[in-house]
């Protein structure tokens, strides 16, 4: 294709109807028909990027290649498509604004008045071609974040709209992903939300071309017909989108409605209608048909809101339909963790994966629950803060110094096994200043990581600022615990790992950003496999036991 389309996605009634997913699902559908397709969110918010917000506010900051810290839907643009993503697919309103207003201060704007239009939706608009122009994609998915209606989301709506006229009939279309909801006491799906919503859409200039609908029931013919009558849409565009068993479901029950063939056609684009999806079928049938089971706890301190891990889970998902296995997580607050208790808490689960984080709260409960996995031989997995909570217990447990410590929760400690760099020292800004992105690392030959990648150069995602102290490598590496992964530029440890151990394993990156469906990651695949033959191992205990 010549020139790249433009589809926009806009919610309606309701924010979490999964635009994020509903967007993954259509790119996949796309992509699986051969063409070239990007997602893009577009995030209302004043914050430059999420990277500052608490992730109770908004789940897990993802980060990209490029070192952008992202909105978490950008996780499942690249879970679901195997493609990266970078700072073009995640725009918000402030650094939109941030833009324009710089512009203005070099004088730019040549003496005129800056205004919402032209100029903000003009970035916007700028922001949403950059994708497209790049000549890379067939299709430029844009999701809008937040509701139509939002006040803070006007400017983007007002740019969709412009984006219309711009490029033309057939190069662009919107999606309004909607809900409706089921009356119990009535015993009906009620339509007069979308209705309302797709009325203020029109208030914007903007008619929806198709309809998505989440519902918790079947969507009858009836309802179809009066949604497209009053919506002013063709009857076969309105898609049906019920409640499904998992994320993964989405694009087949997509295919089913299908979304993309009314896309393309309304697109005009003639073709192959018939998508390649059996790598995706394959990853189904594993991940539905498991033949073992195993429980996994992950330690962490954001353990009320799902969504602040939310690329381990997926990666746990991938991994267990790797290893045709069903993956139990379940979130362990590390502030319940003590001495007391951590047999009794521990002791069920086939490994622990102690979670990456940020402050103080929950340490205690973090290393005492590397301790009891490191002394009991249960699979063991840290990322980020969880490899620095493994440093810190095998130098205060193995090494006997009784006060190592990280900076980053004690200032003032004699042995500060995890320090910041000199670089990250002089740092006052919070925003974007971390060490963000892909860095190469080197895995030692013969290491236990090295044989799990396949190889020895490998390049992963980070996010932190404090690291391992190269001052103490050398007598913690003497008492057992291997810097298996070093970066072959700043000397730095990247992964830590325990020979005399079934798996224990730490990486200061972030190995979950990088999981697909399409290449799960093999340390979370190798991982999961440990914890099954822990689990097995344990069962032969129980049968010897009880014979
Ligand atoms: N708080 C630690 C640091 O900044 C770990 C960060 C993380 O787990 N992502 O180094």
């Amino acid at each position: 294709m010549a020139k790249a389309k433009y589809v926009f996605v806009t919610g309606g009634v309701t924010s979490s109807l999964g635009k994020g997913i509903i967007s993954a699902s259509l790119g996949k559908l796309l992509q699986a028909r051969g063409y070239k397709v990007t997602i893009q969110k577009l995030d209302p918010y004043i914050n430059i990027d999420p990277g500052t917000l608490n992730p109770y506010e908004h789940g897990e900051c993802y980060v990209t290649d490029d070192g952008a810290e992202t909105d978490l839907d950008l996780g499942h643009y690249e879970r679901f498509l195997n493609t990266p993503t970078s700072q073009a697919n995640n725009i918000t309103t402030g650094r939109i604004y941030n833009n324009v207003i710089t512009k203005e201060r070099k004088g730019e704007y040549l003496g005129k008045t800056v205004q919402v239009v032209p100029h903000i939706t003009d970035e916007i608009k700028r922001n949403i071609f950059l994708l497209g122009e790049s000549g890379e994609y067939d299709f430029v998915i844009t999701e809008i974040g937040g509701c139509v209606g939002d006040i803070e989301s006007l400017p983007f709506i007002e740019a969709v709209r412009q984006v219309k006229w711009d490029v033309g009939q057939n190069n662009s279309l919107v999606i309004h992903l909607t809900l409706i909801p089921y009356l119990k006491a009535a015993k009906e799906l009620k339509t007069k939300p979308t209705q309302h919503s797709v009325k203020q859409l029109l208030e914007a200039g903007i008619q929806p071309d198709i309809l998505v609908c989440r519902s918790e029931m079947k969507l009858p013919d009836d309802i179809r017909k009066k949604l497209a009558l009053f919506c002013n849409v063709q009857y076969n565009s309105v898609i049906e989108a019920l409640d499904a068993e998992t994320i993964y479901d989405v694009p087949i029950l997509m295919l089913k409605e299908k979304l993309a063939e009314r896309v393309l056609t309304k697109l005009k684009i003639s073709g192959k209608t018939e998508p390649d999806l059996h790598h995706w079928k394959d990853f189904l049938g594993k991940l539905k048909n498991p033949t073992d089971e195993v429980k996994i706890g992950l330690v962490g301190k954001y353990v009320e809101l799902p969504d602040a891990y939310k690329s381990i889970a997926e990666a746990f998902i991938h991994a267990g339909a790797e290893n045709e296995c069903k993956v139990d997580l379940q979130w362990i607050s590390s502030e319940s963790i003590n001495e007391e208790n951590c047999h009794s808490v521990l002791n069920q689960f086939h490994g622990i994966l102690v979670a990456p984080g940020f402050g103080e709260r929950g340490i205690p409960g973090k290393i005492t629950a590397v301790r009891y996995v490191r002394e009991n031989n249960i699979p063991f997995f840290g990322i980020c803060l969880g490899m620095q909570c493994a440093v810190i217990e095998f130098s205060r447990n193995v090494l006997n110094i009784k006060n190592a410590a990280s900076t980053e929760f004690d200032e003032n400690t004699k042995h500060p096994v995890i320090d910041l760099m000199e670089e990250q020292k002089k740092i006052t800004n919070m925003g974007g200043t971390m060490r963000l992105g892909a860095y190469p690392c080197n895995l030692k030959k013969g290491s236990k990581t090295s044989s799990i990648y396949g190889k020895t150069k490998i390049s992963e995602r980070h996010r932190h600022r404090y690291e391992f102290n190269n001052k103490y490598l050398e007598k913690i590496e003497e008492a057992g615990l291997m810097a298996s992964g070093i970066n072959p530029d700043t000397g730095l440890v990247e992964v830590v790992e325990l020979a005399d151990h079934p798996w224990f394993v730490g990486t200061q990156y972030h190995p979950e950003l990088k999981s697909t469906v399409l290449n799960p990651h093999p340390l979370f695949v190798r991982f999961v496999e440990a914890a099954l033959y822990h689990s097995k191992k344990e069962q032969e205990l129980v049968k010897i036991r009880t014979t």
